[in-house]
């Protein structure tokens, strides 16, 4: 289903990377270079590595990051150890960012580890971005995260979309775990996403697709399933937090397991809305994620696949 035969522009490269990474986006041109989301802390001296091959010599001018999960800004603090680059972030984590507030980046409540970056200055939604020699619109789309915003080039027909679509789906929608509002944003970024131009959407995972009708109406599909039973966004969004888990730490035991269902907040608060004893969901957990080609089981340890 992954396209091949899509052309990027010119000084306009995409890392595809996975899932524990997020891909990256860099934009070279005589008039400044700019890279896209930096993957996750694991695999941060690759991402330098993959950016410092194609950079060519060429200093790293911008970091932009399109939301700050630890898979999108994980290799931020290696890039700016490395250049000085002027860092771009959505403005509503300004402040966040500014006292490092972990619990409120969401490194903290899913487990997940980043390590301390600086920004510089806010996206700001309907802002123009100059990356490479092309003009970027910032678009907000919450729903997902709520201070997500996804990258718009008219110019080109392009859509960098972040975790907003990916050829088979979005990231988990995260505010309704809260009791906050997420699937009618999903929805709206969908609505929007639909109605603009684009010839080739890069997504933050996978690779880059041109059915973008296509794409949608999986996403809108699967939004419906989720969004008629909030216990479906918990279940999925815990076994996507487990699946990162085994990808990050490449093995857990099960008793590790069981105490992370507790005691990491996004995952204890889906847990309880889930409203199934943990000696049970736990077993069928695991199967799932045999399941679904996500993990292992040998004994008592979990495996990544
Ligand atoms: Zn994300």
């Amino acid at each position: 289903m992954g396209d091949a035969q899509f052309q990027l522009p010119v000084g306009m490269h995409l890392f595809e990377r996975g899932w524990l990474s997020s891909n990256n986006i860099l934009f070279v041109s005589d008039t400044g270079t700019a890279l896209v989301d930096s993957g996750y802390v694991r695999h941060a001296p690759q991402t330098l590595a993959l950016v410092q091959h194609a950079l060519q010599g060429q200093s790293l001018d911008l970091l932009v990051n399109t939301h700050l999960h630890s898979d999108h800004c994980g290799g931020n603090a290696l890039l700016q150890q490395t250049y000085a680059c002027k860092t771009l972030i959505p403005s509503a984590d300004m402040p966040l960012v500014e006292r490092w507030d972990e619990t409120q980046l969401s490194f903290d409540g899913t487990g997940q580890e980043c390590p301390r970056f600086t920004a510089d200055l806010g996206l700001q939604e309907g802002q123009l971005l100059q990356l490479g020699h092309l003009s970027w619109q910032v678009l907000g789309a919450p729903g997902h995260d709520p201070h997500s915003v996804v990258l718009y080039c008219a110019q080109e027909g392009l859509l960098i979309s972040a975790d907003a679509l990916w050829e088979n789906g979005f990231g988990v929608i995260f505010p309704e775990l809260e009791g906050e509002s997420g699937f009618a944003e999903q929805a709206a970024i969908l609505q929007l996403i639909e109605e603009l131009d684009i010839r080739l959407v890069i997504p933050g995972h996978g690779a880059a697709f041109t059915d973008k009708q296509a794409a949608i109406d999986r996403a809108r599909s699967r939004l419906d399933y989720l969004a008629a039973d909030t216990k479906r966004n918990a279940r999925n969004a815990i076994k996507v937090l487990i699946a990162f888990m085994l990808l990050d730490k490449r093995e857990i035991t099960v008793s590790q397991l069981s105490h992370y269902l507790t005691s990491v907040r996004m995952m204890r608060i889906a847990v309880e809305q889930l409203a199934v004893p943990a000696t049970t969901l736990l077993p069928q957990l695991i199967q799932e994620l045999i399941k679904a080609g996500a993990a292992r089981l040998e004994g008592e340890r979990l495996l990544s696949t």
